[in-house]
C-alpha cells in the first residue's frame, strides 16, 4: 500500500472528542469572522453558544482534524439556521396572488418587484401587474412605469395625488378585471423607519391582504440592516425578506441576523442593477460567503474528500479479502459516479483500455438510478451474498424494482465482473487501482 492508503486506513482508529482549547481556538477565529461579515453582535453571542455546545459532543470524523471540525459544525449550523432550503413564493389559490413590498429608502423596493415580475413573467408565463404606491416621490413612479415599459410589465399609478391606499385598491380592482395572476404593490420608504411610514403600510396590508410582505434589506448597510428587520418585523407580519445588493463586496452576515431576529426566510437576493440580477436565496451558499475565506471551505472540502478515501480504502480492503457485496457495489457507483464517466476512470487502469469488458461497464445515469431501485429490493442476505440470487429471486427482484429481468440478469453479471476485475487488479496492481478509485 502507497503511504496516503495506509495513512487513511490509520485513520480509521483516530477517534477522539475535539478538546477545549482547540474548540476555544477555532471559535475565536469563527466569532470574529461572523462579525467582519456584520452578523450583529447578539446573534453571534447566540450563535456561538450554540456552537459551543454542539461541538463538546461531537466526535470527531475521521479525516478531520479539530478545527476543520468546528468550521464543519458552523458551516452546516448556518445553513440551518438560514433555512436549509430555498423558500418558494407564497402563491394564493384564487388569482391574483399579491406580493407588497417593505423596506427603507434606497433598499431596492422598486428594483426587486420589476426584478420578480419579469422573472415570474418569463419562467411561469405569469401576467403581473405592478401598482406603483410611492407617491412621496414622483421620480419613483417614472422609475417603475420605465421599468415597465422595458420589460413590457403592465404598471398602474395614479401619480402623486391620490392616497396610496386609494391607489392600492383601485389597482387591486384593475388587476381582477385583467384577470392579472400577480400583483406587486411598490411601496414607499424612507430614511429611517417612521410612524407614518409604518401606519400606511399597515392599512395597505389590510386592504390588500397580501400572500407576500417581503422586506427588501439592503446588504451593504452591515450591522443597520439588523435594526431595520426588527423595526418592520415589529410592525408588519413580513413572510420573507429579499436581500439586494449582494454584488458589493459585503460578505452578507446581515442575512443571518435577519433571519435571527425576524424568523423569517431570507426569499431572494439581488445581486446588481438589471432585471435579471435577481437569484434564489441558497443558503448553503450563503453560509460559505459569510464564513469568507475561500480557506474555509477548502478545509472543508480536502476534509470531506479524505472522508472519502477512507471509505475507499474500505473497500479496497474488502475487495482483497473477497467481501465486496452490493452494498459496496452501490457505494462504488455512487462515488465513481461523482467522479466523471465510469469508461474513462476504468480506462487508467493499465491494461484494461482495451478490455471487451469495458463496453458492459458503461455506465449512465440513469441506468444508474435502475441499478439502485434493483439493489435497494433485494434482502440483506442477498446483497451480502449474491450467489443467493437464484432465478425465481431475481424475478422477484425485477418486479420488486419495477424492472426487466434482462436487465436484473445484466447488472448482477456487471457485479461479478467487477469484482473480478477488481480482484485481479488488487491482487496484481495496486497504483491502478488507486488511481481508478480517484487518487
Ligand atoms: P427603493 O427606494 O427601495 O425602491 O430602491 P430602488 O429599487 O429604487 O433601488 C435603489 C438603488 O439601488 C437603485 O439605484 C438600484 O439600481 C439599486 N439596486 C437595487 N437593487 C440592487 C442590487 O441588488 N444590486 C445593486 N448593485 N444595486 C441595486
Ligand atoms: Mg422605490
Amino acid at each position: 500500500l502507497t503511504d496516503r492508503l495506509s495513512k487513511a486506513l490509520k485513520n480509521l482508529t483516530g477517534k477522539g472528542k475535539i478538546h477545549e482549547e482547540d474548540l476555544q481556538a477555532s471559535l475565536r477565529e469563527i466569532r470574529l469572522a461572523l462579525l467582519e461579515a456584520d452578523v450583529s453582535y447578539a446573534t453571534v453571542k447566540k450563535f456561538i453558544a450554540n456552537i459551543k455546545e454542539k461541538a463538546k459532543g461531537a466526535e470527531i470524523l475521521d479525516g478531520l482534524n479539530a478545527p476543520q471540525q468546528v468550521v464543519k459544525i458552523v458551516n452546516d449550523e448556518l445553513t440551518a439556521l438560514m433555512g436549509e432550503e430555498a423558500a418558494p413564493l407564497n402563491k394564493s389559490e384564487k388569482i391574483p396572488t399579491v406580493i407588497m413590498m417593505a423596506g427603507l429608502q434606497g433598499a431596492g423596493k422598486t428594483t426587486t418587484v420589476a426584478k420578480l415580475a419579469y422573472k415570474l413573467k418569463k419562467e411561469d408565463k405569469a401576467r403581473p401587474l405592478m401598482i406603483a404606491a410611492d407617491v412621496y416621490r414622483p421620480a419613483a413612479i417614472d422609475q417603475l412605469e420605465v421599468l415597465g415599459k422595458d420589460l413590457d410589465i403592465p404598471v398602474f399609478s395614479e401619480g402623486t395625488d391620490v392616497d396610496p391606499r386609494e391607489i392600492v385598491k383601485h389597482g387591486l380592482k384593475e388587476a381582477k378585471a385583467n384577470k392579472n395572476d400577480y400583483v406587486f404593490i411598490d411601496t414607499a420608504g424612507r430614511l429611517q423607519i417612521d410612524e407614518e411610514l409604518m401606519t400606511e403600510l399597515k392599512d395597505i396590508a389590510t386592504i390588500a391582504s397580501p400572500d407576500e410582505i417581503l422586506l427588501t434589506v439592503d446588504a451593504m448597510t452591515g450591522q443597520n440592516a439588523t435594526e431595520t428587520a426588527q423595526g418592520f418585523s415589529d410592525a408588519l407580519d413580513l413572510t420573507g425578506v429579499v436581500l439586494t445588493k449582494l454584488d458589493g463586496d459585503t460578505r452578507g452576515g446581515a442575512a443571518l441576523s435577519i433571519r435571527d431576529v425576524t424568523g423569517k426566510p431570507i426569499k431572494f437576493v439581488g445581486q446588481g442593477e438589471k432585471p435579471t440580477d435577481l437569484d434564489v436565496f441558497y443558503p448553503d451558499r450563503m453560509a460559505s460567503r459569510i464564513l469568507g475565506m475561500g480557506d474555509m471551505l477548502t478545509f472543508i472540502e480536502k476534509a470531506q474528500k479524505e472522508v472519502d478515501e477512507k471509505k475507499q480504502a474500505e473497500q479496497l480492503e474488502k475487495m482483497r479479502q473477497n467481501t465486496f457485496d452490493f452494498n459496496d457495489f452501490v457505494d462504488q457507483l455512487k462515488q465513481v459516479q461523482n467522479m466523471g464517466p465510469m469508461e474513462d476512470l476504468m480506462k487508467m487502469i493499465p491494461g484494461m483500455a482495451g478490455n471487451p469488458a469495458l463496453q458492459n461497464l458503461s455506465i449512465d445515469p440513469k441506468t444508474f438510478t435502475h441499478m439502485e431501485a434493483i439493489v435497494s429490493s433485494m434482502t440483506k442476505q442477498e446483497r451480502e451474498n449474491p450467489d443467493l440470487l437464484n432465478p425465481s429471486r431475481r424475478r422477484r427482484l425485477a418486479a420488486g424494482a419495477g424492472r426487466p429481468i434482462v436487465e436484473v440478469n445484466k447488472m448482477i453479471k456487471q457485479f461479478d465482473q467487477m469484482k473480478k476485475m477488481m480482484n485481479q487488479a488488487t491482487k496484481g496492481n495496486f497504483s491502478g487501482m488507486e488511481q481508478m478509485m480517484g487518487g
